[in-house]
């Protein structure tokens, strides 16, 4: 697997703040929360799950922000544009519309050939893969390669926001389980009370996306461009294994839920070679 690394001033503060946000929410729960839980099994078993999704959700971050999304390779042999452009009278930042029989198409900005789905992110500033979008939060693209660690981001946030949200609930009624509750405790919880609850409409806004996107086998940027869905009749399985994973053995679904590489070895887009 390649890795990969965007230098975005941009990308890069959100990928910082994220942690911050992830470090906070375990500094709250480890120093407040889990402690107002009188019962040490309680407090044990708390500390343990909570932490548990949270090296989750961070391995699945930095999987998708250090994976290659599906870079498409550049041509040794760069191309000649001048009877293209003198032709169409377009000028070079417009898209290429020199596409071929086999759905491979021209990107004048990498000056070479694209498979089908593949797009260019002005960003990363190479052709990607069946690009949904560039993505701030992991500084890199979702693209094929790295979509399911994108997700599973998604779902162990959201699950850690979750949990967070019940301890601090339980915590509060609790009284944070002495008689002399701490009012840097309160200020903490109710910051952690904001941030999962912002941090939880975030992700589920996006992740009802991705699967949307999935289930109906188009990208983000295919939606922008208003382009029609794929005409065929793949089962919502055999769609979420493009992302998750082909693999036929008995662990599959463990596979799927867990940030390791998916086995993409038959995708369609990945039997293309750079022409
Ligand atoms: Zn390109
Ligand atoms: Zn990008």
């Amino acid at each position: 697997m390649r890795f990969v690394f965007r230098n975005d001033p941009c990308g890069i503060a959100c990928v910082v703040f994220t942690y911050f946000l992830l470090c906070y929410a375990d500094f709250v729960v480890v120093q407040y929360l889990a402690p107002s839980f009188t019962n040490s099994h309680w407090k044990s078993i708390h500390l343990v799950l909570f932490n548990l999704v949270l090296i989750l959700s961070l391995t699945s971050h930095i999987r998708a922000s250090i994976s290659d999304p599906g870079e498409v390779p550049i041509s040794g042999t760069k191309l000649d544009f001048s009877d293209l452009l003198v032709g169409s009278g377009h000028d070079s930042s417009e898209k290429g519309k020199e596409d071929r029989d086999d759905g491979w198409t021209l990107c004048n900005k990498c000056e070479s050939y694209r498979p089908p789905r593949a797009h260019h992110c002005r960003i990363c500033r190479r052709c990607i893969r069946r690009m949904d979008h560039h993505c701030p939060w992991i500084n890199n693209c979702v693209g094929e390669l790295n979509q399911k660690f994108f997700i599973l981001f998604l779902i162990y946030t959201g699950l850690a926001c979750v949990y967070a949200l019940i301890l601090t609930i339980v915590a509060m009624v609790k009284g944070f389980g002495s008689n002399r509750v701490q009012p840097a405790a309160i200020i903490c919880s109710v910051f952690l009370i904001m941030e999962s609850i912002i941090f939880l409409l975030f992700v589920s806004f996006i992740g009802c996306d991705q699967f949307q996107g999935i289930f109906e086998d188009m990208t983000q940027v295919e939606w922008i461009q208003k382009k029609s869905p794929m005409r065929h009749r793949k089962s919502r399985m055999a769609l979420l294994g493009e992302v998750f994973g082909r693999g036929h053995c008995r662990c599959r679904y463990l596979c799927w839920i867990l940030p390791t590489s998916p086995n993409l070895s038959r995708l369609s887009s990945n039997r293309f070679s750079q022409a």
